[in-house]
């Protein structure tokens, strides 16, 4: 699921990704059928 996450993100040790849940948004896409472009909200 694609998530936007505010500010850097802190590296773990292993190199992945290391954000707290609570600062994760969930991302809503929305294409547009005449060129294609995507618009992308953040709640
Ligand atoms: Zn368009």
């Amino acid at each position: 699921m694609l998530a936007w996450i505010p500010g850097p993100i802190e590296k773990g040790l292993l190199g992945g990704a290391k954000v707290a849940f609570k600062d994760r948004y969930d991302v809503t896409a929305f294409r547009c059928n005449q060129c294609g472009h995507l618009d992308m909200f953040v709640n």
